[in-house]
């Protein structure tokens, strides 16, 4: 077994996807790196449905660079094959467009060929075991990544190579040495903080422009509904996980007490699943995590403008399957050869007074 070595080029702060994804970079890059992390409680990969779609919101919008965020999903292909896991599911994501309004808006979008490969004809005869609006709009090009699995299988991985450090850290703690930092009983050269929703509430990364939305979702066995579809009403409905696991959620809150699953999120799932006409199995877990939203909706990636050799891969909002390879592989590219960030993703300049 290999033993934990106390110096390290690169020691990085929490697995959950950013973590993960930078880590299987580093060792494919053979980049000698340790990961701290505190078991996953509440963090956002874990509760996610990993849905990666290209046309977003009410108003059916094209995700930021959707083009070249699908080519980087094969990351999650060798990752699967590592890891001898199924982590991809192609979807068709099926949007209610039984208002006019709606109806009109996809019937708009999809005459402008920017959006025609990703949107679909509607459709009006879809018959399920869930209740599915009248009218539907299918998203082309969708997929869904089992994070759970994702994180959990790496996880073992990581623990199997003695790479992982199952512990709480801050990184306010972080030390300066002569060649780079001490934390955690470790000493590195670069740090990177992965720690998703929770370094908002550093005082390293404090000032960064976060929001920090909380979401909460139900888990259930739902045996009929289809692997290869997600429906949206107001929440999604959407297979996850490796059986017939479903995924239904999810609320989205920017203000809130504490980040654990609360009694208004349950009602409002409930009501979801009233909509489908689904009832919800006593033993249905019911999850909640701070998403690490980010006010001008763009992630945060680099170092620390003050105390080099800090640096971040965060703010994945809630699109972190497609953004993830992208800042991760992005970070590297900095880290190593220093080629320069998309300047929309840097967060030189990003932090406020
Ligand atoms: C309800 C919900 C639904 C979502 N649905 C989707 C979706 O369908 N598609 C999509 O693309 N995105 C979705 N997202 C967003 C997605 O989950 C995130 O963008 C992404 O998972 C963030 O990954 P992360 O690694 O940055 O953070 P996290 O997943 O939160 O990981 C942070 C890690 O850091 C560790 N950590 C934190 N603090 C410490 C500490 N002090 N010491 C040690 N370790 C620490 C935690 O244990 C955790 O493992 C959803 C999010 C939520 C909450």
């Amino acid at each position: 077994m290999n033993m934990t070595k106390q110096e390290v080029d690169y020691l990085i702060l929490g697995q959950g996807l950013a973590g993960t994804l930078l880590s299987y970079r580093m060792l494919r890059a053979g980049l000698d790196h340790r990961v701290i992390d505190r078991g996953h409680q509440l963090a956002s990969s874990n509760v996610a449905a990993g849905i990666v779609n290209p046309v977003t919101g009410r108003r059916f919008v094209k995700t930021w660079k959707i083009e070249g965020l699908l080519n980087s999903l094969s990351v999650y292909e060798e990752l699967a094959r590592l890891l001898d896991v199924k982590l991809l599911n192609e979807i068709t994501v099926y949007r209610d467009l039984s208002e006019v309004s709606a109806l009109n808006q996809w019937d708009m979008r999809r005459s402008d060929d920017a959006y025609s490969p990703y949107m679909d004809k509607p459709q009006m005869d879809l018959k399920l075991a869930v209740k599915v609006p009248e009218i539907v709009g299918p998203t082309l090009q969708a997929v869904q990544v089992n994070l759970r699995e994702l994180i959990s299988s790496y996880r073992a991985f990581l623990v199997k190579k003695g790479w992982l450090i199952a512990s709480d850290v801050n990184i306010d703690d972080a030390e300066r040495i002569n060649e780079g930092w001490r934390l955690g009983g470790f000493t590195a050269r670069n740090i990177i903080d992965c720690t998703g929703a929770a370094a908002r509430l550093s005082t390293t990364w404090g000032k960064l422009p976060w929001r920090g939305t909380k979401g909460e979702v139900f888990r259930f066995s739902l045996g009929e509904m289809p692997r290869n579809m997600a429906i949206k009403m107001s929440y999604f409905i959407c297979p996850v996980g490796l059986k017939d696991e479903v995924w239904l959620g999810a609320t989205n809150q920017d203000h809130f007490v504490h980040e654990t699953p609360s009694q208004e999120g349950k009602k409002r799932l409930e009501e979801q699943a009233a909509a489908f006409e689904i009832s919800i199995p006593k033993n249905h877990e019911h999850a909640s995590a701070v998403r690490p939203t980010v006010k001008d909706r763009r992630p945060l990636v680099g170092e620390h403008p003050d105390r080099l050799g800090l640096w971040i891969c965060n703010g994945f909002g809630t699109k972190g399957t497609s953004l993830g390879p992208f800042c991760t592989e992005s970070l590297l590219d900095k880290i190593l050869h220093n080629r320069p960030l998309d300047s929309e993703i840097d967060i030189a300049n990003r932090f406020t007074a």
